[in-house]
């Protein structure tokens, strides 16, 4: 297995130009599992890093395991909700994401001039000058988790049922990481399973998530652990934030090596957020408490790429039972 890992800064021509370099120099080497991946053309490289096209093949298998999901969460009664990639500014500012995660954030701009300023963006453009200075925030950013649109969706609806809420959630989210690392994405899919409710209904949801993830995890037989997570929290309080969550066990990660041994990879993840967002968007259980929350996280292509490494890269040749969990009778 390949450890090739580089994580790149952000300026994009950078980005650019150290990816070309990379290529070159990565292939006179060792392939890493990153070409195997485009040599196969499963993965479609768009000259941006962690951006990709997905292969039929590669959907394919993005689609088994979505439908694994759903078959294994039938019995959560869950109301299905669809987002798109992208959520209301203001609904984004109250989650306090910011406070956590500034570098990851994804903000979306457009041109907000008039015909004058029109007239220099062309310009701009013609003489390769920076064409910015007109793009304005709009009132959508891109989506950071699946999760994050379907809070204050629901805290609109007033207090929660007794038996709680499940939602279920797809999206693909954005995060601003360019990196080498295919399992490293700037955009990617998340299913999750979101429960809304008394701290026990949270708490009891999540240990049961644990032990279904777990056998999900098995049916695809990729190796795999649990353990807590270690989110990369921004700032000097970074790691106290970080050791904190730690500390309360407030998040699990099912890992799964995929580019190194050593550092595998979180590809499904268990939170618990407490009392956070209920506070933020003020919405109450039955009996008037704050709600608690607590989502369970699949990461749509970190699972498919671990596929990919554990199983080969022609799905015509995976152990039978794997194809079967994903694709029924062939
Ligand atoms: P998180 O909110 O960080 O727990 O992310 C939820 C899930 O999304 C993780 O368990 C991963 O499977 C997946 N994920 C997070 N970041 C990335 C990324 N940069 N590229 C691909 N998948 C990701
Ligand atoms: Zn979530």
């Amino acid at each position: 297995m390949s450890d090739a890992k580089v994580t790149l800064d952000d300026a994009q021509g950078v980005d650019t130009a150290k990816t070309l370099a990379a290529d070159v120099l990565g292939r006179a080497a060792t392939p890493t599992f990153r070409d195997e991946l485009i040599d196969a053309g499963l993965l479609i490289p768009m000259g941006v890093d962690g951006l990709y096209g997905r292969s039929e093949v590669f959907e394919s298998v993005v689609e088994g395991i979505n439908n694994l999901v759903t078959r294994r969460g039938a019995d959560q009664k869950a109301e299905v909700m669809r987002f798109p990639p992208a959520m209301n500014r203001t609904d984004f500012e109250d989650s306090e994401y910011l406070k956590s995660f500034p570098n990851l954030a994804g903000t979306i701009h457009s041109f907000c001039g008039g015909d004058r300023e029109h007239h220099r963006l062309l310009k701009c453009l013609d003489e390769g000058e920076d064409w910015m200075e007109n793009q304005k925030p709009t009132r959508a950013v891109l989506t950071p988790a699946a999760c994050y649109p379907c809070y204050p969706v629901v805290a609109k609806r007033g207090p929660l049922p007794e038996e709680g809420r499940t939602i279920d959630v797809f999206s693909y989210c954005f995060r601003h990481e360019p990196s080498l690392d295919p399992a490293r994405m700037q955009m990617f899919r998340m299913r999750e399973y979101v429960r809304m409710g008394t701290p026990e209904q949270i708490v009891e949801f999540r240990a049961m998530w644990i032990e279904r993830g777990k056998a999900l995890i098995e049916t695809l037989q990729l190796p795999h652990w649990i353990d807590l997570a270690n989110d990369p929290f921004f700032g000097r309080g970074g790691k106290i934030v970080a050791d904190s969550q730690r500390a309360q066990e407030l998040k699990f990660e099912l890992l799964i090596p995929i580019e190194s041994e050593e550092k595998p990879t979180a590809c499904l993840s268990f939170n618990y957020h407490m009392d956070h967002f209920g506070e933020l968007w003020k919405f109450h259980t039955a009996d008037g408490a704050v709600a608690h929350t607590g989502c369970v996280g699949f990461g749509m292509e970190r699972t498919t790429l671990a596929m990919f490494r554990h199983h080969g890269l022609d799905v015509t040749q995976w152990p039978a039972g794997v194809r079967e969990a994903l694709w029924g009778q062939q």
